[in-house]
């Protein structure tokens, strides 16, 4: 199928994107990488009236370091959250994210956007408790990743407002461990480990609408040192508090036990490299 005619505008600015959007009436959607967007159109799932191309826009594109956090432009490419050296977690997720030529064109914040609940980026973002900086046509605001993801696909991003920049914490221990059919794939289960500020962080992805964050296993953690019974039970608690459903791809059974299994080896890989003095 092809997809059905559309406008396309190029603002060269935020708030010029922000006012085609309003224009729009709520029939325009952004396009970023369109790696999610282009398919969703050819299959004529969204027939939007205009497209809203923001790649034109100056320094969506930077990321940086400030203190102990990275801030992402919207426009970063996975390929680019692959190369920088400052989150090596980021590095990883962005890793197991399709194909390079994927890579190469989508962005962070498109992926935090579609919010797919098997996408490997809303899993960090709500593991580390990211913030997302989004303007709209009343100015910013900054909106918590846990309250960001309200389903799959769907967003608490208002029809005119657009990502701007993604503000996470850097881990000092992390660890990621991802299922996948084939590398490439969705995720059947994507889990992340990080420590922050002294305290375990724990998101597990693919299991439900919105990626899961384990506050049993975390606070399981919390409770004294990493050692290997305490991790075990740790994943144990995790998997205890999945609800999750059979589909397609993935009994519920086999994925809640897959979680645990997935969930103790992101673990094990954080507290080693704490260990080993690498993150
Ligand atoms: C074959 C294939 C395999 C893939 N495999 C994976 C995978 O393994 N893991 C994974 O995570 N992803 C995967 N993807 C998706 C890929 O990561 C996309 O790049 C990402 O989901 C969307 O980013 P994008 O920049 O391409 O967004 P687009 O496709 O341009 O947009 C996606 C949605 O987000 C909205 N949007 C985009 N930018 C903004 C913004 N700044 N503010 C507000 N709304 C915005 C758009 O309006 C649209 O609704 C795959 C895609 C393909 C085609």
């Amino acid at each position: 199928m092809k997809a059905a005619s559309f406008d396309y505008v190029r603002p060269e600015s935020v708030a010029g994107a922000v006012r085609c959007l309003v224009d729009a009436e709520g029939d325009g959607k952004i396009i970023a990488g369109g790696q999610s967007l282009a398919p969703v159109l050819a299959m004529r799932l969204a027939r939007p009236r205009i497209l809203v191309d923001v790649n034109r826009i100056p320094g969506l594109g930077a990321l940086r370091r400030d203190g102990d956090s990275l801030r992402i432009g919207a426009m970063v490419r996975h390929h680019d959250l692959l190369e920088q050296r400052h989150s090596p977690l980021l590095a990883e997720a962005a890793r197991w994210i399709g194909h390079a030529a994927i890579r190469s064109r989508g962005t962070t914040g498109g992926s935090i956007a579609h919010a797919d609940p098997s996408a490997e980026l809303p899993v960090v973002a709500a593991a580390l408790d990211a913030t997302i900086h989004a303007v709209g046509p009343d100015g910013g605001r900054s909106i918590p990743a846990v309250d960001l993801f309200e389903g799959a696909l769907e967003t608490s991003l208002d029809e005119n407002e657009m990502i701007v920049e993604i503000e996470m914490p850097i881990p000092t221990a992390w660890g990621f461990a991802e299922l996948s059919r084939r590398h490439g794939d969705f995720g059947l289960v994507t889990v992340v480990a990080a420590e922050v500020e002294g305290s375990w962080r724990v998101c597990i992805g693919g299991l439900a609408a919105v990626p899961f964050r384990a506050r049993e296993c975390e606070w399981v953690l919390d409770c004294g040192p990493a050692g290997e019974d305490r991790i075990r039970q740790a994943a144990r608690a995790a998997a205890a508090a999945i609800e999750t459903s059979s589909d397609l791809h993935a009994t519920a059974d086999y994925r809640r036990a897959m979680a645990e299994e997935f969930t103790r080896r992101a673990i094990e890989q954080a507290v080693a490299a704490t260990r080993a003095g690498a993150h």
